[in-house]
């Protein structure tokens, strides 16, 4: 509106534009100079031209279309409360898991699909995951008011997708203490478990501690374990990243006789700046340790989920012995610890997968821990055939609590490995030239006694 316009608008509102000018109404116009009543008209002109524009804005600002445009930001604020009120960890009904795991078995099949249940048996959707374990906590008095929630994951970014496992979870609990640094590894140490466990929640008494540790893998659409194609990326990547950049760093120094880092030598102390492996601590604190857990990776279905496996054993003995068991004050401010641990399956689509393989509780009591597996995830998988047909090393993905020291550890692992079960004896013929001739002529019948003893392969006699 122009100055002139609200001028005029100060004299005549509230009637504005409605009532007829006072200086019509009087003789007083007659009175006035021509050159004066010609400037009045012709603003008094200008003023209906304006109130005009004015009122046929104000029509279009009223016509059905506009009345749409302003009904928009309405309906995205529907659709956004909608769409926070579906995803989050409370919208819930009966078999919505159930429902949501057949969709995605329709959904996504194929090479992807069988790799991930071949190498990871057991795995479960994060939605799932959630409601389990939101039951089995719940139970127990868990409530996002008493509890601190923590994660020991890799910081890779694709462990933080929203609406899977690790971000479902701190919606659920709450906060997240990121206890994780490469491969899933809990390198904040003892102190930054410290820090975890001074920052519980004061509730009437204690609070209580619920932590995950779980090391990631990629399995592409195509079946590829250890690879990735991440989301706003065209190529396909290594996930993850941290694990199988160790091994082939190890790879390449025992193909190469390459001499191995050790703590205290040149390449860590007294470098030139920017060679320093100080800043790559992590990284050689898993070359190290992994180092020494590859034992005949040959024998393996699959090198990188091998890897896998290996990196949840490291990420699981370091924080359960190395940080847990020797930090002391974590009793302070909690009553009760909860620990999940497992493995994070990322998928280019069709959502992630966790396959847990240790769910445990215990209270600051000796002799308090319990075992939470079955009744929340049911029965545990047989691993053997994806850890080198060893149903000890299979074992050792279960056989482990919260409280048994290494040592005591060790020692029963151990006394499980001698017991004859361990390995079958290979089924041979003991004399390979002649057996098959003996077998051809009848003997594995005539002759059962002798022929099922030194001739076995040739018989097809091996003992099951
Ligand atoms: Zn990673």
């Amino acid at each position: 509106m122009s100055a002139l316009v609200s001028a005029f608008a100060t004299s005549y509102v509230p009637s504005l534009g409605l009532a007829p000018p006072a200086v019509h109404a009087a003789g007083r116009c007659a009175a006035l100079p021509r050159m004066e009543v010609s400037r009045e008209e012709e603003s008094l002109r200008v003023l209906e031209e304006e109130l005009a524009k004015l009122k046929a804005e104000n029509e279009q600002l009223m016509s059905p279309t506009r009345r749409d445009l302003f009904k928009i930001p309405f309906a995205i604020g529907a659709t956004w409360s909608t769409y926070k009120a579906v995803t989050s960890p409370s919208f819930d009904f009966p078999g919505l898991d159930s429902l949501k795991e057949a969709t995605r078995a329709q959904l996504y099949s194929g090479p992807g699909e069988r790799a991930v249940n071949k190498f990871f048996p057991g795995n479960l959707g994060s939605s799932t995951v959630d409601h389990l374990v939101a039951r089995t906590l719940s139970a127990r008095g868990f409530t996002p008011e008493n509890t601190l929630f923590a994660t020991s994951t890799c910081p890779d970014e694709v462990n933080t997708i929203p609406g899977e496992l690790t971000d479902l979870l701190q919606t659920r609990w709450g906060e997240n203490f990121a206890l994780g640094g490469l491969g899933g590894v809990p390198f904040v140490g003892k102190a930054g478990l410290t820090a975890y466990s001074h920052h519980v929640p004061d509730s009437p008494g204690k609070g209580k501690m619920f932590i995950v540790f779980a090391p990631h893998v990629g399995v592409e659409a195509d079946g590829k374990v250890g690879a990735l194609k991440r989301v706003n990326q065209e190529g396909v990547s290594t996930a993850c990243g941290a694990s199988i950049g160790a091994y082939n760093g190890i790879i390449k120094e025992i193909d190469g006789g390459g001499v191995p880092f050790q703590v205290g030598d040149d390449r860590v102390d007294g470098v030139p700046v920017g060679t320093s492996t100080t800043f790559d601590a992590q990284i050689e604190f898993i070359k190290q340790k992994l180092k020494k857990r590859i034992v005949n990776i040959e024998e393996t279905p699959d090198r990188i989920a091998y890897i896998t496996y290996l990196m949840y054993g490291l990420a699981r003995e370091y924080f359960v012995d190395e940080v847990l068991k020797a930090t002391p004050g974590i009793w302070d401010y909690a009553d009760e610890l909860t620990v999940m641990g497992g493995i994070m399956v990322n998928r280019p689509e069709g959502g992630d997968r966790f396959m847990p393989l240790m769910f445990q509780t215990r209270s600051p009591e000796a002799g308090s821990t319990v075992d939470l597996y079955d009744e929340t995830f049911g029965t545990r998988p047989d691993l053997t055939r994806v850890l080198q047909n060893d149903p000890v090393l299979a074992l050792k993905f279960y056989d482990y609590d919260l409280e048994t020291s290494s040592v005591a550890y060790n020692a029963r692992l151990k006394k499980t490995a001698s017991l004859p079960s361990k390995k079958k004896a290979p089924c041979v013929d003991s004399n390979p030239e002649q057996c098959p001739l003996w077998a051809t002529a009848g003997e594995c019948t005539t002759n059962a006694a002798f022929m099922s003893k030194e001739c076995a392969l040739s018989c097809d006699m091996c003992p099951p």
